[in-house]
């Protein structure tokens, strides 16, 4: 699948919301997720896997009857997982069930996604540094519904943000090919 690049607006330049880095790869700029934690404060970024050559965020999941660890891309928009087991059948409504590794809680929320072809009422919810501000992903397995909560942050910017999906559903496309 080819990389699809967003321009990153330029607003984002003078808002780069807590939690994240801006970084050049090659002509263009991504963000980054660099902190973000369960509820109780538990560190998800690992660094002993890495994808597109960043630490990637690490969740135990239970997909269906399977259960084990998947490590995210941490280049935000991208859907890329690395499994540490073999999920059974995936379809199209898949869902996760998403916890803390370190202390098991659970990451499920209520969530409406905002997918046109979407009709998740299930949600995984991640914090970022500072009081209030956190990131939403719909549980769907194939769905790239995400959405960011940023207190101080203007809502144009966040929607913009919001709407970045740099590499498509399940697209695994490594930098430097
Ligand atoms: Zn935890
Ligand atoms: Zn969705």
């Amino acid at each position: 699948m080819k990389l699809k690049n967003t321009q990153i607006p330029h607003e984002l330049r003078q808002t780069v919301p807590p939690g994240f880095r801006l970084e050049q790869r090659g002509d263009f700029e991504y963000l980054i997720v660099e902190s973000i934690f369960c509820r109780h404060g538990h560190n998800l970024l690992v660094n002993s896997v890495k994808i597109h050559g960043e630490p990637a965020i690490k969740l135990h999941v239970k997909i269906g009857k399977s259960e084990g660890v998947i490590f995210v891309d941490a280049f935000w928009g991208s859907h890329a997982k690395l499994y540490s087991f073999l999920p059974e059948e995936v379809t199209p409504t898949t869902s996760v069930e998403a916890f803390c590794p370190v202390c098991g809680t659970s990451l499920m929320e209520e969530y409406t996604c905002r997918e046109p072809e979407c009709d998740s009422t299930r949600g995984i919810v991640l914090y970022l540094p500072g009081d209030g501000n956190t990131v939403h992903v719909c549980a769907r397995l194939n769905c790239p519904g995400h959405h960011l909560n940023i207190i101080d942050v203007p809502d144009a910017v966040i929607n913009t943000i919001s709407a970045i999906n740099y590499f498509g559903v399940g697209a695994f496309e490594l930098f430097g090919e």
